[in-house]
């Protein structure tokens, strides 16, 4: 009896190891310099791997829409785009062959992984990436990887350097941010000026441009921040257009973090950082001692973004017709953990009909980025 107790046991242990084992054989190891640094699930005995494991363990700035099932991921600072259910893939705005469709597994996409694999490599877009033996082997950090936590290790020529500016399209995807009367929404609006901004600036100044987003998709506040931070920026804008229940309300304004002091900016927070509810990160209102805290955190580069924000509202004023709000200071949650000068921009108030209908003009909207670029442009002088 005591024997049959001792095999069963035995036999136990053997299933649960041989469980194990077949359990981590179906997931593809991750090395970063011959170091272990994760594992990537996949399906159908490896052919296929998990995009979302992948892009978690490279540290990969993404965006992620999952209504019109797109990925936008990065190997090298390279943009790849693929669909659920399509054989291309994007690298770059080039289209490639996959040997089988992305497939979306319970919200998980899967790319063939020889194919994908066999296409980076040939291309040679990457001579950091290698898909041998069912490993993936990394030889170099990506540009984008594990930044965030040297930031404050950063010299301080560094830090006045003036390399990579930050654009952060308010709101996207299902936030479509304020709503004007046309029904314009504050997402497109703020999307479209983030775009020519960043042709000015491309076209006009020495600098490396980041987009928090360059399409309708939603992104977290905190993970604007964190692409902000992990691209290592020197100067953050968010563009956003403002609303109020006084549809009389009008104007453009620019702010800063700082702790709530004028009850029109914090209601201006208030809506702004609402999106927090559609992140389900409820129970995260900022207090009055979180923004004493995060002005501080900043105080390094408190004075830059004050200046800037003068400059912005200078600017602006020079080239429409509308009423210069000035530089205020409100807890802004997007803000919050910027390690570079970072202001918010509220263009005008998408409640005001006249000023919605201005928002709506093409030419309307590039005096407003071109006067966000004249002011970044004499900004860097001031550097
Ligand atoms: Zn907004």
């Amino acid at each position: 009896m005591k024997s049959l107790r001792t095999y069963f046991q035995l036999f136990s242990i053997i299933f649960l190891l041989s469980h194990l084992c077949a359990k981590t054989e179906s997931k593809i190891k991750v090395f970063e310099n011959n170091v272990l640094v994760g594992e990537v699930n996949t399906i159908q005995n490896k052919n296929f791997f998990s995009v979302n494991d992948f892009i978690q363990i490279t540290n990969s700035k993404k965006f992620i829409n999952n209504k019109t099932q797109k990925v936008v991921f990065y190997v090298d600072n390279k943009k790849i785009k693929i669909s659920n259910q399509i054989t291309f893939i994007e690298i770059e705005d080039n289209l490639f062959q996959l040997s089988s469709e992305v497939v979306n597994k319970n919200g998980i996409y899967y790319l063939p992984t020889e194919s994908f694999f066999g296409i980076i490599q040939n291309l040679s877009i990457s001579s950091s990436i290698k898909y041998t033996n069912d490993e993936i082997r990394l030889t170099s950090i990506s540009g984008l990887k594990k930044t965030i936590k040297t930031v404050d290790l950063r010299s301080e020529k560094e830090k006045w350097e003036f390399k990579t500016i930050v654009i952060d399209a308010g709101h996207g995807g299902k936030d479509p941010g304020a709503v004007g009367y046309r029904g314009t929404k504050e997402k497109d609006i703020a999307l479209d000026v983030a775009k020519r901004l960043e042709k000015k600036l491309s076209k006009n100044m020495n600098v490396k441009i980041i987009m928090t987003r360059d399409e309708d998709v939603f992104l977290r506040l905190s993970e604007r921040t964190k692409i902000a931070n992990e691209s290592n920026g020197n100067l953050f804008i968010s563009i956003h257009t403002n609303a109020a229940e006084d549809r009389r309300a009008s104007g453009f304004e620019t702010f800063l973090i700082g702790p709530n002091k004028n009850e029109a900016a914090v209601r201006v927070a208030a809506r702004e950082n609402a999106v927090l509810e559609l992140e389900g990160t409820t129970g995260k209102k900022l207090t009055n001692e979180d923004l004493i805290q995060a002005t501080i955190a900043q105080s390094a580069f408190a004075s830059k973004s004050e200046q800037f924000a003068s400059m912005v509202q200078k600017e602006i004023k020079k080239r429409v017709q509308s009423k210069d709000r000035g530089v205020k200071q409100a807890g802004f949650y997007v803000l919050m953990g910027a390690s570079m000068p970072n202001v918010l921009v509220e263009l005008g108030f998408i409640s005001n009909p006249t000023e919605e209908k201005k928002l709506r003009s093409h030419q309307y909207r590039d005096l407003l980025a071109t006067a966000i670029y004249r002011a970044v442009e004499q900004y860097q002088k001031t550097l």
